[in-house]
C-alpha cells in the first residue's frame, strides 16, 4: 500500500509512463461514520460537502482536473467518453476513452474494479463488475469495445484487477451460479465449502480477460479481500451501510 497526501492506495506495477491509476482504499479523507473516511459516493446519506472535499482531495493528490464516473447498474454496457463529460451521469458499468486528461472511474464496496490501458494505441477502460456484471461479461465487452472503438488488440492490452470481496468471504446462492450458466459462463470461480457455495471475481475476470486474448503476464491481482481488510469499504461486512472506494485511470498528457 501506498500514500500520498495521507490517501492510501494499491497500484499495479505493470502499467507504464503513459497512465496515472490508483486503486484507493477508504483512508485520508473526511466523511464520518458510517462513511469514515474517504467516500466518493454522495448519492447515499453522507454530506455532500465531505464529498466534495474527498474528490478535491483525490483531484491535488494525482493531478486530477476531471474524474468521469457513471451510475452504475450492475450490467454489461460500457460507455465511450469522446472529448468532454457528459453533463448527467449515464448509466453503465464500464467506461472507456483516449481522451487526455479525463480520469475515468469506478466506485466499489466489495465489487470488483478492473483497469485496463492500451500503450500502443493510447486507449484505457475502466470496469465494475459485481456478480451481475462478472455473469454478463462485463469485462469482455470492454476489451471488445476498446477493439472497436480504437483498434485495440487484446495482446497489447494491460490489465489490473483491484481490491474485492474475495472467496473467503463471498458466499454466494445458488441463483449466482444459474445466473453464470444463463449466460454460457464457466463455473471454475465458484468454490463449494461445507456451508455453501462461494465466488471469486477476481477469478472468473482474470478468466475473462484471459478468454479474450489478453497475456497473463499483462495481468495483475492479488489485491486484499474488501470484507477481512478494514481498509475499504465492504457492502456486505458493513451491511449495506458503508461509502464507496474510488479506483481511476487517466491517460497522461503527453
Ligand atoms: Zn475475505
Amino acid at each position: 500500500m501506498k500514500t500520498l497526501n495521507g490517501i492510501k492506495f494499491f497500484s499495479s506495477p505493470l502499467f507504464g509512463e503513459g497512465v496515472v491509476h490508483g486503486f484507493l482504499t477508504r483512508l485520508g479523507g473526511v466523511s464520518a461514520p458510517p462513511y469514515e473516511s474517504l467516500n466518493f459516493d454522495a448519492r447515499d446519506t453522507d454530506l455532500k460537502e465531505n464529498v466534495e472535499e474527498n474528490r478535491s482531495r483525490f483531484f491535488n493528490t494525482f493531478g486530477v482536473e476531471r474524474l468521469m464516473t457513471v451510475s452504475q447498474v450492475h450490467g454489461s454496457t460500457v460507455f465511450r467518453l469522446n472529448g468532454d463529460l457528459p453533463g448527467a451521469l449515464p448509466e453503465a458499468d464500464a467506461i472507456i476513452t483516449n481522451t487526455n486528461g479525463a480520469a475515468i472511474g469506478m466506485l466499489t464496496a466489495d465489487c470488483l474494479p478492473v483497469l485496463i490501458h492500451d500503450p500502443v494505441n493510447r486507449a484505457i477502460g475502466a470496469v465494475h463488475a459485481g456478480w451481475k456484471g462478472t455473469a454478463l461479461g462485463v469485462t469482455i465487452n470492454t476489451v471488445k469495445e476498446m477493439g472497436r472503438a480504437y483498434g485495440s488488440k487484446p495482446g497489447d492490452l494491460i490489465a489490473a484487477l483491484g481490491p474485492a470481496i474475495g472467496p473467503c468471504c463471498y458466499k454466494v446462492g445458488e441463483n449466482v451460479m444459474e445466473e453464470f450458466l444463463k449466460n454460457w459462463r464457466g463455473l471454475d470461480s465458484f468454490v463449494p465449502l461445507e456451508d455453501g457455495l462461494r465466488l471469486d471475481l477476481g477469478a472468473e475476470n482474470l478468466s475473462q480477460l484471459l478468454y479474450m486474448g489478453v497475456p497473463e503476464k499483462n495481468i495483475s491481482g492479488s489485491a486484499p479481500c474488501t470484507s477481512c481488510t478494514r481498509d475499504f469499504f465492504s457492502y456486505r461486512r458493513d451491511n449495506g451501510r458503508t461509502g464507496r472506494q474510488l479506483s481511476f485511470i487517466m491517460l497522461k498528457d503527453m
